[in-house]
């Protein structure tokens, strides 16, 4: 019988990567796993952690205001970046300390480098080194690409924001996603001036249309300046832009004593052109223009692993690849790319490979939100989507929240129920609302279970929310 160095070699040490080797380690195997950056992968050292940290940093703002509102006494402050960014990479380390303290006290061997397949069960360090394994998984996550376009090194990814030196005066943010409309909401709240350009008609492609319209106004209201259906035609260094900057707005000054991180730009602004004609300078660009999944020069496809059109690993519903030692999970597989997705994928594997219990992921029904100002939390079919598959209700409200009308905003929610016309049960829950990813968590449970609109509304408010709209609404708006 084959002896291998390890049970189980886990590439990768993001959020699926440290739960596969953790409940593998559990069941008594032995499970090694290679890192070439920091423990915690893209949420903990680059993405959901440090943003939704920076989300509540740019949210006192409006809370300063609101605070005088309700008679509360206070001066303007001013929002200092390094004070709250030492506290951020501070808070990092410890959370990148605690990963590796649960890894070893796991009894999961801890390489800090880049591992490559070798063959369907070997593995190559960077020091030459190589570990054979009975099964490998690649949870190698993904990373943000930038157009392809000259000058595009200009810009900045969203990598890049937690390291700035100093907190730009202007930025231009590229994309309508989940990345380019949360940073600008953040940034906004900071006190930089947003700019945003989205290519198509109306940004978060793939959620609600209504919700979308309502977030797209509230981040307008609150100062980002949104265009829809407009992209970068031409970007430059400040310094080589043409001599006369012709139409559009002027040129912004540049903040005094910016300092640019390595990738973005040199110190003198960067220079755009616009498809809706306008020529304007901004501090810096910062691409958030989709993701990409890490498979380049992994040794995949010389070992027989199956790529996809997009780079992402294929995979079938138990994670495994097209040669069977092999799995992958997470952000690399580009199917739905959410941590609590990627841990899933991860307990699924284990349960699957070392649990002898076949477990495939449920991708159905996936709640998430979007921490926009305000945030966004969806749970299942939109309004568009549904229609297309059957007769609907449609139960929907939206108004001044008491909290906000009361200090003087003009601030809306939405809170939107898609019904079954035969069935009566919920196929999707749309809020837009201050804590709406808190809300749709709970609601994603009843969702989940089937639950009907008659089950909602069996259940007694709790009052005064903003919440309790979902269990009190009547009568349908329309039917579709
Ligand atoms: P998304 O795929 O969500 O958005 C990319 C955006 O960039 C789209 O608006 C897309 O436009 C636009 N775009 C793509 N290429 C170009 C181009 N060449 N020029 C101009 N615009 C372009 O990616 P993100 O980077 O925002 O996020 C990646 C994933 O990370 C998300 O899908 C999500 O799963 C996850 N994530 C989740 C978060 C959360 O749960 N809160 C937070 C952050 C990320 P178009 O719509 O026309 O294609």
């Amino acid at each position: 019988m084959t002896t291998f160095d390890y049970d189980l070699f886990v590439i990768g040490g993001g959020s699926g990567g440290v739960r596969a080797a953790r409940v593998a380690a559990a069941t008594g195997a032995k499970v090694g796993l290679a890192e070439e950056s920091r423990m915690g992968g893209t949420c903990v050292i680059r993405g959901c952690v440090p943003k939704k940290l920076m989300v509540f940093a740019s949210g006192y703002r409006e809370m300063f205001d609101d605070a005088r509102a309700y008679g509360w006494d206070l001066d303007d402050g001013a929002f200092d970046w390094s004070r709250f960014q030492g506290r951020l990479h501070s808070e990092l380390d410890r959370l990148e300390g605690i990963y590796r303290k649960l890894l070893s006290n796991s009894g999961v061997t801890i390489h800090d480098s880049r591992a490559v397949l070798e063959d369907a069960h070997t593995v190559r360090l960077a020091d030459g080194q190589t570990k054979t394994a009975r099964h490998i998984l690649v949870a190698t996550g993904g990373r943000p690409v930038r157009p392809d376009m000259p000058n595009a090194h200009l810009g900045l990814t969203s990598n890049d924001i937690f390291d700035l030196k100093v907190l730009p005066k202007s930025i231009l943010i590229v994309g309508g996603g989940y990345i380019a409309c949360e940073f600008a909401g953040i940034l906004n709240g900071l006190g930089v001036q947003v700019t945003q350009y989205y290519r198509g008609a109306q940004i978060l492609r793939g959620f609600d249309d209504e919700a979308r319209g309502l977030v797209a106004e509230a981040m307008r209201d609150k100062g980002v300046a949104l265009h829809l259906g407009t992209n970068i035609v031409e970007m430059r260094s400040a310094s080589d832009a043409p001599a006369a900057p012709g139409m559009g707005t002027p040129m912004n000054s540049q903040a005094s004593g910016t300092e640019a991180t390595p990738a973005a730009n040199p110190g003198g602004g960067i220079w755009i052109k616009s498809t809706n004609g306008m020529e304007q300078v901004f501090d810096q660009v910062l691409f958030a223009t989709g993701r990409q999944p890490n498979t380049d020069g992994m040794g995949l496809e010389a070992v027989g692993v199956k790529i996809g059109r997009r780079g992402e690993v294929l995979v079938d519903e138990y994670s495994q690849t097209s040669v069977p030692s092999i799995h992958a999970v997470g952000d690399v597989t580009n199917r739905v790319q959410l941590t609590p997705v990627a841990i899933r994928e991860g307990m699924a594997f284990v349960e699957t490979v070392f649990k002898g219990n076949p477990t495939p992921v449920d991708h159905k029904l996936i709640p998430s939100a979007v921490f926009t100002q305000p945030e966004l939390g969806a749970v299942g079919l939109t309004e568009e989507e549904a229609r297309e598959q059957e007769p609907i209700d449609v139960y929907c409200t939206s108004f001044k929240p008491m909290q906000h009308a009361f200090a003087g905003r003009t601030d809306r929610v939405l809170m939107k129920l898609i019904v079954s016309k035969a069935t009566r049960v919920v196929l999707g829950c749309h809020i837009v609302a201050d804590n709406a990813g808190e809300m749709i968590q709970l609601v994603g449970i009843a969702v989940k279970m089937g639950a009907t609109k008659e089950d909602f509304d069996r259940t007694v408010a709790v009052h005064p929310t903003m919440a309790e709209e979902l269990v009190t609404m009547r009568d349908p708006v329309r039917s579709a």
